[in-house]
C-alpha cells in the first residue's frame, strides 16, 4: 500500500503492517480506539519512507469510544528491540489509531497532538499519522506546522 504527498514524500507500509491494519476492518474492531506507533525505515535518497512494524495497544494505554490514549511504556519497549535488531535503522515514524467512521478524519484534539508531536525532536525528517477506519485507512503529515493529508496510489 502505498501513498504520496505531492512530489515530496512516497510512504509504503509493508504487507505485515497493513495486515495489522486490515484485521481492524476485517473483524470490525471499533468499539473501543485502539492505537500505536509506527515503526519503519527512511531512505533519504529516494525520498522513500517504509513502514515495517507498528505497536498495537499496550496494557498501559487508555481505551475508549472516542479516544485512544497511549503511554510510552510497552510501546518504548518494542521500538528499542526493533532499533537494535535491525542495526539502527528502524525508527519512529509516527502514530495511528483507529476511528469507528468509514472514511476517517481527524478530530480537533488528533490535529493539536499531531502538531505537538511533530514539534519534537526526531530522527526522521518526516513523521506520519495515520487512522484506520471502518472502510479506509487515511494518512496525514505535518509540514512546516500544516496538516495535510497523503494521496493513495492505486
Ligand atoms: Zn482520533
Amino acid at each position: 500500500m502505498i501513498f504520496f504527498y505531492e512530489e515530496l514524500i512516497t510512504l509504503e507500509i509493508e504487507e505485515s503492517a497493513k495486515c495489522k491494519f486490515d484485521n481492524y476492518i476485517k473483524n470490525n474492531k471499533f468499539k473501543l480506539e485502539s492505537g500505536g506507533i509506527l515503526i519503519g525505515t527512511l531512505n533519504h535518497a529516494m525520498n522513500k519512507i517504509m513502514i515495517t512494524d507498528i505497536t498495537e495497544p499496550q496494557h498501559e494505554d487508555r481505551q475508549s469510544r472516542f479516544m485512544f490514549t497511549r503511554r510510552e511504556k510497552g510501546h518504548q519497549d518494542i521500538m528499542d528491540t526493533l532499533w537494535e535488531n535491525s542495526h539502527y535503522t528502524k525508527t519512529y515514524l509516527g502514530e495511528w489509531h483507529t476511528h469507528n467512521e468509514p472514511s476517517p478524519t481527524p478530530s480537533f484534539v488528533d490535529k493539536r497532538n499531531w502538531i505537538k508531536i511533530s514539534e519534537r525532536d526526531k530522527n526522521s525528517q518526516w513523521l506520519f499519522f495515520i487512522i484506520v477506519g471502518t472502510r479506509e485507512i487515511r494518512v496525514w503529515t505535518v509540514i512546516q506546522g500544516k496538516i495535510v493529508a497523503l494521496s493513495k496510489k492505486s
